[in-house]
């Protein structure tokens, strides 16, 4: 038998670690960047400030920002105990398909047969790391049933489409693969790593992808990112 001491530690230390993990939920839901495409979502017009416009190349940037909005998460924000987010969401703050997604960079664009609301890009040659080839992987580019928003340049099993920096590829949805639980209208972009023989690994798992922030010009890092919109950069260091 334990005894009476040591049963009320265990009680104590049971009380103290469900105390951290209520405060780790409260402040990961409440407060930074959550609060924030709350606010957005709600009202995009009293956030104006917080918008970047497509087609924004960043100095010494590669890509180009790919559709207008506000970028409310970041590479490395946790949505679920132990998810990080794979890359970046931007909420266009108006109705679905009214905001285009434009390539961010050349390359060839490829959609699979099953895929309602996405799109991946090949760039041959990393911008940044020019012996390796990355993926850019976008999504939600459909309508909460998933009625595809997406070019008809595009149709499901296209395969390496060439296209050029800034091409119309579609819009913005709310297609979340539960028509009763859309989410807000956003595009989310990640990049995405080669398997070294051409194929691109999968893009929902986070060590398969690369931190965004030098590619855009901008600390879309959750680790580093400071408070506020994201902005231009001068210079900014590969994780
Ligand atoms: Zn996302």
């Amino acid at each position: 038998m334990m005894s009476k001491k040591v049963q009320r530690g265990l009680v104590i230390a049971f009380v103290v670690i469900l105390l951290a993990f209520a405060a780790w939920v409260a402040w990961t839901y409440l407060h930074g960047r959550n609060a924030n495409v709350w606010a957005f979502i709600k009202e995009p017009m009293a956030h104006k400030e917080w918008t970047t416009p497509a087609g924004l190349q960043c100095p010494n940037a590669p890509f180009i920002i790919p559709s207008g909005g506000f970028i409310g998460y970041y590479y490395g924000d946790v949505f679920k105990l132990g998810k990080k987010h794979q890359g970046i969401d931007i909420f266009g703050g108006v109705e679905v398909a009214h905001m285009p997604v434009y390539a961010p960079y050349d390359g060839f664009v490829s959609r699979e047969e099953g895929w309602k609301s996405s799109l991946i890009l090949r760039v041959p040659q990393d911008p940044l790391q020019p012996d390796r080839q990355i993926w850019v992987y976008m999504t939600h580019m459909a309508d909460r049933k998933g009625n595809g928003l997406i070019d008809k340049m595009f149709p499901p099993g296209a395969k390496d489409v060439p296209v050029t920096q800034g091409q119309v590829l579609g819009f913005q949805g709310d297609y979340s693969g539960n028509p009763k639980r859309p989410v807000g209208v956003h595009l989310h972009l990640s990049i995405v790593k080669d398997d070294g023989q051409g194929h691109y690994l999968n893009e929902s798992v986070f060590s398969n992808t690369l931190d965004p922030s030098p590619y855009f010009g901008m600390d879309l890092n959750a680790k580093t990112a400071p408070d506020g919109p994201p902005r231009c950069l001068l210079s900014v260091q590969i994780d």
